[in-house]
């Protein structure tokens, strides 16, 4: 049976319910439509009054195990830094009642950028956060920033940064394996104009929630090709809350006080993308920072 998540599956109930869509008469292959009408794989469903499963956020800590991530000028491995604040979030969010939160890493372990994705695929989940502290080539550049997916980066410095996030052309559209290459194509370009819609509605949040207490970088709505990213089904969004090579940055993100303040703002952010409010501030800014 193929794979399908619970995103694309509505997606595609919606779009193809008669046998016909905007492509004109379409019938989906046999193991796609079993596919389709499988039950969602939610594993936790822990009910709200209507009996809805809350919407599960996979936060993503950046590295770990064998990748420290970077280093920061006094010491601090990013990967501390990065599951630290996924643990204040997951508390923060959890303690509201409305969402499952599940993170990619729980602890001090090495997993592969795929196997993010996959996790949260499996899952079932609404929202894939990754949360990072890289390091720039300019130790002078300071604040937090918020990324998205697109095929080619805003700026170099966030070129930059992509390269040392991706170590390899991962990305292959698995959800999508056993279907007719022109069947995977128009699903996968359904879907990821739809995620792609979240995923910048997230990330404006993140951007305008962000800037009300910490000090951000210039422009800091931006995008590249961040493996981390590729779920084709799932809104994803990448947020450096700081940069390990900047002193100021890393001395703030070693403090539990600060990383509440960063947990804080992304907290709200997503509340106001689920609450479907429009974004607090901060339109897409491209340019160079
Ligand atoms: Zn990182």
């Amino acid at each position: 049976m193929v794979p399908v998540s619970p995103v694309a599956r509505r997606l595609l109930l919606r779009r193809f319910a008669a046998g016909t869509s905007v492509f004109g008469t379409f019938l989906l292959p046999p193991a796609l439509h079993a596919a389709m009408a499988a039950k969602p794989p939610f594993r936790h469903p822990r009910g709200n009054t209507q009996g809805t499963p809350a919407p599960l956020v996979m936060l993503d800590p950046g590295h770990g195990g064998k990748d420290p991530g970077a280093i920061g000028v006094s010491g601090t491995f990013e990967k501390q830094v990065s599951l630290a604040t996924a643990l204040e979030l997951k508390h923060q969010l959890e303690a509201s009642g409305r969402y499952r939160v599940e993170l990619t890493r729980a602890s001090d372990v090495f997993i592969p950028l795929d196997d993010r994705v996959d996790a949260a695929q499996r899952r079932g989940a609404a929202l894939f956060v990754s949360m990072h502290a890289d390091a720039l080539a300019d130790h002078s550049v300071r604040g937090a920033s918020v990324y998205t997916l697109a095929p080619t980066a805003s700026d170099e410095q966030t070129a930059a940064l992509a390269r040392t996030e991706n170590n390899a052309d991962r990305f292959i559209g698995r959800q999508w394996q056993g279907a007719s290459p022109e069947v995977s194509r128009i699903l996968a370009s359904l879907v990821r104009q739809e995620t792609r819609t979240g995923s910048v509605r997230i990330a404006r949040s993140l951007v305008g929630s962000l800037d009300q207490d910490l000090p951000m970088l210039q422009n800091p709505d931006r995008h590249a090709g961040f493996v981390v990213l590729k779920a084709a089904d799932i809104p994803s969004v990448l947020v450096e809350m700081g940069f390990m090579s900047n002193p100021r940055d890393e001395a703030a993100l070693r403090r539990p006080d600060h990383r509440k303040l960063v947990a804080e703002a992304m907290h709200r952010a997503v509340e106001a993308y689920f609450a479907g409010t429009a974004p607090i501030a901060g339109e897409t800014r491209p340019g160079v920072g």
